[in-house]
């Protein structure tokens, strides 16, 4: 698999020379997202991608992802919300 920053092999977004963007500064931009009228396949799909694609765009970005039906859904955004908190780790939480 090669990078997707430079498209050359043998490194990832995260060590690539090449990416010498700034981290994001805590709190200052975030993405909303959602997806209604999926499938639960679909939405592991969709999971899946934009965990990878956080992880290839903004590798120092902190990433919080809630899938469930849409009745649990206030519950697992407040959940949500608590963790980026408290949370220090920029690998990405999932709210099962
Ligand atoms: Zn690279």
């Amino acid at each position: 698999m090669s990078c997707s920053i430079c498209k050359e092999d043998g490194h990832n977004a995260k060590t690539c020379p090449k990416n010498n963007r700034e981290p994001v500064q805590a709190e200052s931009h975030v993405l909303w997202v959602k997806f209604d009228n999926v499938t639960p396949q679909q939405a592991d799909e969709l999971l899946k991608g934009a965990i990878d694609l956080k992880s290839a765009v903004a590798p120092n970005a902190r990433g919080t992802f809630a899938k469930g039906t849409k009745s649990e859904m206030p519950q697992k955004i407040a959940e949500a919300l608590k963790l980026n908190q408290t949370s220090i780790s920029n690998e990405p939480k999932k709210i099962e």
